[in-house]
């Protein structure tokens, strides 16, 4: 059994999933196939939510754009009457309008999860009945059913015992070789909606992997394969046919935005090789990500991230930045669902990088400066270089500000300062 995973760009129009109709019929194994929302409707997702919670009043105005949005997509899609799965989507709308035009909860991060879930629901629903409707039959699984997790909204951790019952059940191919289910959303025991956090998806697809011993996954995306650079910003950016997990996760890990970092675990943990593809060219190789032995030359490999915030804190008593003044830094860390990119400390300082974000930039630096001096740049860029030589860094930090910098025998680092 393969799990091949379907992001947003492969599914974001008619043509788009007609494509992805092809790619299932030249695979002769039996298949789970785990989708995203369409297009951006996860972020047109969010602003339903943010208008709902927040009571803007503009909740159905999104809904009624994402329903134009699906709507066209299904007119171009089928050649059949299109009254059903019409009704179908009309369906989940108006849970959806039902959830908005009630009294939300105080609970933000439920209401998050309940709400954006209706992308992944409406998608899988779309490409479901298209692939039914020419000829490559399967069975939609609601995923919530299948993969349990805790309650911790909009960053779910997944009971793997629990999840591994309900998917052997569920997902047991009796009945057919294709199922389609849906990626990033998953559900507590009692039956709440939850998410694995934004791009999800390839996690989703790992995590079944892992549970049902799949022998392969497949991403299917609209880069030809892992780049050793964002071809948009490097015109001699390469394909790199084999990485190994160790790599993956490393390059994962510093920002580079291929795979979630949170998938490779679960695939190494059962030896499970990670295929990334073209959905453009799909007969090409791609990537494969796998078990290494043999060590093999690695092209330097450039990732650049940027809108950052560089901070650095001081404690007001003049003490340490000692494990207590720490984890009064993690807790806030936390607290804000920040995660670090780079941390550097001192005797009295502790510098540290995170994505910036302007709707909890002002609290976040209320609250540490309660405890801390607080100096910051905003709009900083992270520049990671894995298997650099001084060459290639001379070239890529020649004439920019350099206002942290680190290096490890195989990755060097630099904060860059844009302004
Ligand atoms: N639709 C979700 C998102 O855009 C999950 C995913 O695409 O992987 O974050
Ligand atoms: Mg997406």
């Amino acid at each position: 059994m393969k799990i091949f995973k379907f992001g947003g760009a492969s599914v974001k129009s008619a043509d788009a999933i007609k494509n992805v109709g092809e790619i299932i019929r030249t695979e002769t194994a039996p298949l789970i196939i785990v989708v995203s929302a369409m297009g951006k409707m996860t972020n047109k997702l969010e602003d339903v939510c943010n208008d709902y919670f927040y009571k803007k009043g503009n909740a159905s105005s999104h809904i009624n754009d994402i329903r134009s949005f699906h709507f066209e997509i299904i007119e171009n899609l089928f050649d059949k009457n299109t009254d059903t799965i019409k009704n179908e989507i009309e369906k989940l709308l108006s849970e959806l309008e039902g959830i908005t035009k009630s009294e939300p909860s105080d609970y933000y991060d439920f209401e998050y999860d309940r709400i954006v879930s209706f992308g992944e629901r409406i998608s899988t629903a779309i490409v479901s009945e298209y692939l039914k409707s020419n000829s490559l039959d399967n069975i939609l699984i609601d995923i919530r059913d299948a993969l349990k997790t805790d309650n911790n909204f909009r960053d779910a951790n997944i009971d793997m015992e629990l999840s591994e019952k309900f998917c052997k059940k569920k997902f047991n191919f009796d009945n057919t070789q294709r199922y389609i289910t849906q990626g990033f959303i998953a559900g507590t025991i009692t039956k709440q909606t939850t998410t694995l956090g934004r791009e999800g998806s390839d996690y989703t697809a790992a995590i079944l992997a892992n549970l049902l011993n799949a022998q392969s996954v497949t991403i299917w995306k609209d880069v030809p394969g892992v780049m050793n650079a964002d071809p948009k910003l490097f015109a001699d950016a390469e394909i790199m046919p084999r990485i190994s997990y160790k790599e993956a996760v490393e390059l994962s890990h510093c920002g580079a935005q291929i795979i979630h970092p949170k998938t490779i675990k679960p695939l190494q943990n059962k030896n499970i090789p990670l295929l990334v593809k073209s959905f453009i060219a799909p007969q090409e190789a791609g990537s494969i990500i796998l078990q290494m032995n043999e060590k093999i030359v690695m092209p330097p490999v450039y990732i650049i991230k940027k809108n950052q915030l560089l901070l650095t804190l001081t404690p007001r008593d003049f003490s340490f930045v000692a494990e207590e003044k720490l984890s009064h830094i993690f807790a806030v860390l936390a607290k804000y669902r920040l995660k670090l990119h780079l941390i550097q400390q001192s005797a009295i300082n502790f510098t540290f990088l995170i994505d910036y974000n302007d709707q909890t930039f002002k609290s976040f630096i209320d609250e540490l400066q309660k405890t801390f001096e607080v100096l910051y740049n905003k709009n900083v860029t992270l520049l990671t270089i894995r298997h650099y030589n001084d060459n290639i860094i001379k070239n890529l930090t020649n004439e920019k500000h350099i206002l942290v910098e680190q290096r490890s025998r195989l990755t060097a680092r630099f904060v860059l300062n844009e302004n």
